[in-house]
């Protein structure tokens, strides 16, 4: 079994200092400044389905008698934004806390 690759994105190399983020794909580990690793696809994908679930849960617990009732106040303008963005950042957040890198296995 040949060895695992590391790939960096480019912005590491133009900037030295800086986060790094170390995600995990079929050809090894890429390396990705902080810029890049908030718009990492498989990331994005599992918080945008995080966001889909608990969104719509916590909406149907806090808003749903409202909504099936056909009571729509003008708060729900904000409130089910807010129901759906607050799972997709803590997601989002939870991911990037957990893929953080020190570069420390960087050979260049
Ligand atoms: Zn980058």
């Amino acid at each position: 079994m040949a060895p695992l690759k590391t790939y960096y994105c480019s912005h590491i190399e133009m900037r030295r200092a800086g986060r790094i983020f170390s995600f995990q794909n079929q050809h090894g580990e890429v390396l990705k400044c902080f810029r890049c690793a908030v718009r990492h696809p498989p990331m994005l994908r599992r918080s945008i389905w995080a966001s889909v679930v608990v969104g719509t849960i916590l909406t149907a617990i806090n808003q749903g008698t409202f909504i099936l009732g056909g009571d729509f106040s003008p708060s729900l303008v904000w409130k089910v934004p807010l129901q759906y963005l607050v799972p997709f950042v803590v997601a989002s957040w939870g991911a990037l806390s957990n893929s953080r890198s020190t570069g420390a296995g960087r050979d260049d």
